[in-house]
């Protein structure tokens, strides 16, 4: 497969983020195409690409906008996450950055397909540039009559939509899709209970799509392609190209808009140069901090969704961390535990107290503390996380713990074997078996 980068969302074109060049190089067309078309076309259109959603659940878009309801007595909404406060995750920001007017062409396409009233582009709070950045292009837009009241002239339309910028306050459960929505409401930002899904009731109880920024702003790609020929980029089932947002032990981290179905040791290798000192890969987290980890053996996995859900992993947001043979991964572990407990908002008890019980666990395996029973703890606590809680963040807190121990269970026994207070297994159980047959 090839590891060009195929430049559909980041074009190498110098001052995209202005409108003039923008439009220059074919901006807003695709919106005006789809006016040419029905709602329901459009959407059959984003169906036949197979674009999944690229902010970590990999749902269908196409069928997520079929969702909603038609002919609702009462306006409906769009609210695009771009909270992206997963650790290894930074490639929204390049689209604010780069290719604003992309996404909001991307939601004024959305928009339309959905018959919304409004999009609210909900940035991160600690991301004050790109706010800035996408406010920029927000304010150009309305300026030249292409977003709201005045867009009907400018296209020759009855359709209009509005579009805001809106800050969150800069906490990671924010990028979950009720408590993001709960955010832009002006309330705190807790997880809501699903059903109702935000399509039956979302912002201010009206229907609502909440769909990740980098999926939005591949609307207008899939209008100019045609969504059969974007299906045919990448691997099957999970077609079109990503954001790989690389980092760690990598001697060319960045942001590389590459197709799906790439191999990890295509992107560490070829397009990421290696590892520094040519060290051995240990470990790769390959979506963002709460995707299963895989191992160095495993480099030759597909990135796509299917193909890494075959190894027990998931595509997540393709932020892919590296972790060469000398990183310390129950430090590296710890810091993940630390980060979730942290940011638990504290509603449901697995998530606020397991949390808490498996940073602590952590702590003392890291101090050398830790007695045998507590690597089983561990995963026992992430066993009962995962699935018992409102929102997903369970399931992120747990799954990382859950991926490390599995597949480098002899690195944490290590570090119990190590620890000071260490009581074998067969003294505490009153059993025979020696500890070497334990561990
Ligand atoms: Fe809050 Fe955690 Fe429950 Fe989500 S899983 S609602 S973050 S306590």
């Amino acid at each position: 497969m090839a590891t060009q980068e195929l430049k559909l969302m980041l074009p190498d074109i110098p001052n995209l983020h202005k409108l003039e060049v923008y439009k220059a190089n074919g901006g807003y067309e695709m919106f005006r195409k789809a006016l040419t078309m029905t709602p329901d076309e459009v959407t059959s259109e984003v169906k036949a690409s197979g674009l999944r959603g690229r902010g970590g659940a990999c749902f269908p878009t196409g069928l997520k906008w079929s969702f909603m309801p038609k002919n609702h007595n009462g306006p409906t909404y769009l609210a695009i996450n771009g909270d992206e406060s997963e650790p290894g995750s930074f490639k929204d920001r390049v689209i604010f950055e780069k290719n604003p007017h992309q996404l909001i062409e991307g939601i004024l396409i959305a928009n339309y397909a959905m018959g919304n009233a409004a999009g609210y582009i909900y940035i991160r709070g600690e991301y004050h540039r790109w706010v800035r950045c996408m406010q920029d292009a927000v304010d150009e837009a309305y300026s030249a009559g292409l977003v709201g009241e005045k867009m009907k002239e400018t296209f020759g339309s009855d359709f209009s939509t509005e579009i805001y910028v809106h800050k969150g306050a800069g906490a990671y459960i924010c990028g979950e899709e009720t408590s993001l929505m709960n955010s832009i409401e002006g309330i705190r930002a807790y997880p809501r209970f699903k059903p109702p899904f935000p399509a039956q009731k979302g912002l201010w109880g009206q229907p609502t799509t909440v769909n990740n920024v980098e999926t939005i702003a591949t609307a207008p790609i899939i209008l100019r392609m045609g969504g059969k020929e974007f299906s045919k980029i990448g691997a099957e089932g999970h077609s079109g190209t990503l954001l790989y947002g690389v980092s760690g032990h990598v001697n060319r981290p960045g942001v590389y808009e590459l197709p799906t179905g790439l191999t990890l040791r295509e992107i560490i290798y070829d397009v990421c140069r290696g590892v520094p000192g040519n060290k051995k890969v240990k470990a790769v987290i390959p979506g963002g901090s709460s995707m299963p980890v895989l191992s160095g053996d495993e480099l030759d996995v597909r990135m796509d969704e299917e193909s890494l859900k075959k190894v027990g992993s998931h595509i997540g947001t393709a932020g892919i961390m590296v972790m060469d043979e000398d990183t310390d991964l129950v430090k590296v572990l710890l810091r993940i535990a630390r980060f979730y407990h942290h940011e638990s908002c504290g509603q449901c008890t697995p998530c606020r107290e397991g949390c808490g019980w498996m940073e602590k666990i952590l702590k003392r395996m890291v101090a050398g503390n830790a007695t045998v029973q507590d690597l089983d703890m561990l995963v026992t606590v992430a066993d009962n996380i995962e699935g018992n809680t409102i929102c997903a963040l369970g399931d992120a807190a747990a799954w990382p713990v859950q991926g490390f121990v599995k597949k480098f269970r002899s690195e944490f026994e290590a570090r119990v074997v190590k620890s000071r207070n260490f009581v074998p297994l067969n003294i505490v159980h009153g059993r025979r078996e020696s500890v070497a047959s334990i561990l």
